[in-house]
Formats: structure tokens, sequence, C-alpha cells
């Protein structure tokens, strides 16, 4: 019979944060595959758990799922950590998920801690909807054209940032998506666990020597795409706003509900003015 393939989420900080199933399981497992073998070693020492390591790290991530997959193979049952948190989520998993599931293997999620959610929940945004898109790039003009893609986007919108970028990262949000409200979620779940809520020109500000962990989140654009797009539609003549919708293939009737609707008029008005 072939192993499970058991993607266990860790602590983000707190070790209390460990589910009772994870720690069965991680007791269970023939095998942990772990982003940083030593780091594993103090959570798995912590909880008096004793199991065969194998590291699993982004570089060795292809090689190392093959090696993983002839075990899963051979009936071994495996968890996968990484140092904090889900794995999977802007930390290795992936590749080792697809080639499970291309060999019919069971892959188990083993839920708890993720960081970009414990710092949506408390962070007084909007947890309604939002776009979580991990690490930006470190190259400027990379970091600058995801941003700019997301000017219009107005779900709140999370990303992940090690310290030492985090002042230059906040700079170019600034610049591209102007002084938003933003919150910096710091050292979630352990001792120094802080929620900086403020605009980006006042935590530039006050940031200089600031240290840990954070998750950033930022407001979404109050006016989406579409908004701009229809009040540009508006300073436009009615011919050029029909057209608009027209290229989009819409019926005359749907147009001119449209364009009613866009200019706060009538339908009827509308319509005597095209005929
Ligand atoms: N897999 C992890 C998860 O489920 O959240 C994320 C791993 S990613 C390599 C590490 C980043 O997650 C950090 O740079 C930081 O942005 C965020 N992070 C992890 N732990 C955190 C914590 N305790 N407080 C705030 N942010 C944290």
């Amino acid at each position: 019979m072939k192993g499970k393939l058991y993607l266990v989420a860790t602590p983000i900080g707190n070790l209390e944060d460990i589910t009772l199933r994870a720690l069965r399981i991680l007791k269970e497992v023939d095998l942990i595959a772990a982003e940083d073998t030593r780091h594993t070693l103090g959570l798995l020492n912590h909880f008096n758990i004793s199991k065969p390591l194998i590291s699993y790290y982004k570089q060795t991530e292809k090689n190392k799922s093959e090696i993983l997959i002839k075990k899963l193979l051979d009936g071994k049952n495996i968890a996968l950590v990484s140092d904090a948190g889900t794995p999977g989520i802007s930390d290795p998993g992936e590749e080792i998920v697809k080639l499970a599931i291309e060999n019919n293997i069971d892959v188990v999620p083993i839920p708890g801690c993720v960081a970009l959610i414990n710092g949506l929940i408390a962070s007084g945004l909007s947890a309604k909807e939002f776009i979580f898109i991990g690490f930006l790039s470190a190259l400027k003009k990379e970091k600058k054209e995801k941003l700019e893609e997301l000017k219009y986007e107005t779900k709140t919108i999370i990303l992940y940032e090690a310290p030492h970028k985090l002042k230059n990262t906040l700079e170019v949000i600034y610049e591209v998506l102007g002084n938003r409200k933003i919150v910096l979620a710091r050292e979630l779940t352990k001792i120094h666990e802080e929620f900086i809520r403020d605009d980006i020109k006042n935590i530039l500000n006050n940031i200089d020597n600031i240290k840990g962990e954070f998750v950033v989140l930022i407001e979404g654009s109050k006016e989406s795409k579409i908004d701009i797009e229809i009040s540009n539609l508006n300073n436009k003549t009615l011919e050029e706003h029909y057209e608009f919708y027209e290229k989009q293939g819409l019926e005359k009737k749907e147009i001119i509900k449209r364009i009613a609707k866009d200019r706060n008029l009538s339908k009827n008005e509308i319509y005597q003015y095209f005929i």
C-alpha cells in the first residue's frame, strides 16, 4: 500500500499553537521532510518526538521530491513541515504535492498557523476579500511592475517581507499605490507581537530601526479599474460610450441600460437620444 503525504502546519512563533493532530501525525509518520532539519529538530525535541529527518528546501525541491515520492510509493508515510507555518505558503511544498497527485498518493493537509491569515483577521482591514502575493521580487523594476498590476485592486492586499527589505518595499508601495492605510502585523504569536496601523507615510517616518517578522497588509483601492473606466466614459460623448459597450458584444437594449446606469439618467432619455 502507498504511504500518505501529510502537510503539517507548525507554529509561527508560539509553540503552544501546534495542534494535537499535528503532534500525533509527527509521532506516527515514518519520516519528516523539513525545510531546515536543525530548526525542526528543536521543535521535535520540545515535544519529545524522535523521528528520522530529511532536508527539503527550495533549492533541492525537485530532486528531493522524487526521492520522497519513491519512499511514499514504497509505503512510507511522510510529514512535510517548513520552518514556520503552513508548508507551500511562501515555503517549499508545491513540487512534491504535484508529484504526489500525479502518482495517486494521498495528500493530507494538517491545518494550523499561517501568518497572513492571522495578520488579516486582526488588521482591521476588510477580510471579506483579499489577495495574497507572497514576497515581492527584490528587484525594484519587478517590484514596481507587480504593484502597478495591483493599483486598482479593491481587495485587501497581503504580502510577506523580510525585515531588512521592509523600508524599501514600503517606499515603493507608497510610490506606486499612494498613501494608503496599511497594517504591519509584527512578530505574530510572539512576546513582542504588535499591530502597527497607520498610513504608509507616517509608518515610513517611524520604522528606522524596526525588527522582527512582518506581514504587510494594504487597504484595497477605493476605485476599481472599471469605476475609473466608467468615470472616463462619462466624460466622453454618448456615441463613444455606446461604442465602448458595443465592442464588448452587448445588445442595444443592454447598452442603453448600462449607459443610463453609468450616467445616472433614465433608459428612456438614452433611448430617445439614439433614435
Ligand atoms: N509558511 C509560512 C506561513 O504559513 O505563513 C510563511 C513562511 S515565509 C518563508 C516567512 C514570512 O512569513 C516572513 O518573512 C514574514 O513575512 C511572515 N511571517 C512568518 N512568521 C511570522 C510572524 N510570527 N509574524 C509576522 N510575520 C511572520
